[in-house]
């Protein structure tokens, strides 16, 4: 009996790290060309997945020649002396960014703390203005993980016009501003969340998926079109200390373009 046949495709792995260096590289090339560009980064409290982010960035800033000042307080710092902290650095001179690392002690406003940074400086994006200037489609500073999804879709050449896109989360960070950004670059943009009734049915009309959920394995592989260019933005630490990401790595036989697992190297 002859073996029934299976469409099976090996998606190819997008490699956003090499982008990364990539644009790092043509970050200090333009910072060579301005001068001096200043960054501070304002960590509250020693959480440790926070030390790491704040590492993270300090080593990014110095490879694209960004001179960047590591602020950090105590978590015992009151609320007013947060916000006395970043209105010292709007008015500085020598920072032409600001950020300020999330999340802040129980204590402190996040969004007081988050609305302080002058729109100008507000390297994140989190600001109202800056949100608001991407609703309008004139953004400014943009969120770093959604500017990264649009920056990987160009450089493997997709081009999200008239394209089906669906975003699944709605967060402030992530969610919505993909979402504005994929509308902005003329795809038809659904947005999914927890209350959305038929996620697969969503997700199975996309050309593109960008899962930014922290549900490890929401998105399996028969949810997703044959070719179908998948981004997970997920990330969710086990008990184990295993890294998981939102998408089911049997969606790798299915998708055309699709991003490595948390952790693992691109192909
Ligand atoms: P978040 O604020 O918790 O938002 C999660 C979103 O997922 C919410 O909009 C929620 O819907 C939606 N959701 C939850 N359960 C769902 C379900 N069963 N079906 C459909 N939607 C569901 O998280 P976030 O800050 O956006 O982060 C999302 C993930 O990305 C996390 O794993 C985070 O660790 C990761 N992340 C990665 C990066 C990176 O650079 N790679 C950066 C930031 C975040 P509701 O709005 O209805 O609650």
């Amino acid at each position: 009996m002859a073996l029934a046949r299976v469409a099976r495709v090996s998606a190819t792995l997008m490699d956003g790290k090499a982008l990364a260096e990539r644009i790092r590289a043509h970050v200090a090339r333009e910072i060579g060309e301005l001068g001096h560009v200043g960054l501070a980064t304002v960590l509250v409290g020693d959480d440790p997945a926070s030390e790491v982010y704040i590492r993270l960035k300090h080593k990014a800033a110095k490879e694209a020649g960004i001179d960047a000042r590591d602020v950090r307080l105590d978590a015992s710092t009151s609320e007013a002396d947060v916000l006395a902290l970043v209105a010292e650095l709007n008015a500085d001179d020598e920072v032409d960014g600001i950020l300020v690392q999330l999340p802040l002690p129980h204590e402190i406003d996040e969004t007081k703390v988050t609305y302080a940074v002058a729109p100008s400086k507000d390297v994140d994006g989190f600001h109202p203005v800056n949100a608001g200037n991407l609703y309008l489609g004139t953004p400014l500073h943009v969120p770093a993980t959604p500017a990264g999804c649009m920056a990987l879709l160009a450089e493997y050449g997709v081009d999200p016009e008239g394209k089906n896109a669906v975003v699944i989360g709605r967060s402030e960070i992530v969610g919505r501003p993909a979402a504005m950004l994929l509308l902005q670059a003329h795809a038809t943009v659904t947005i999914c969340h927890s209350r959305t009734v038929d996620l697969r049915a969503e997700v199975r009309r996309a050309d593109i998926v960008v899962a930014a959920v922290g549900v490890p394995g929401i998105v399996t592989a028969e949810m997703v079109k044959p070719g179908a260019t998948v981004i997970d933005v997920g990330l969710t630490r086990g008990d184990d200390g295993s890294i998981r990401g939102d998408v089911d790595p049997a969606v790798a036989d299915v998708a055309g373009l699709l991003t490595p697992m948390p952790g693992a190297p691109a192909r």
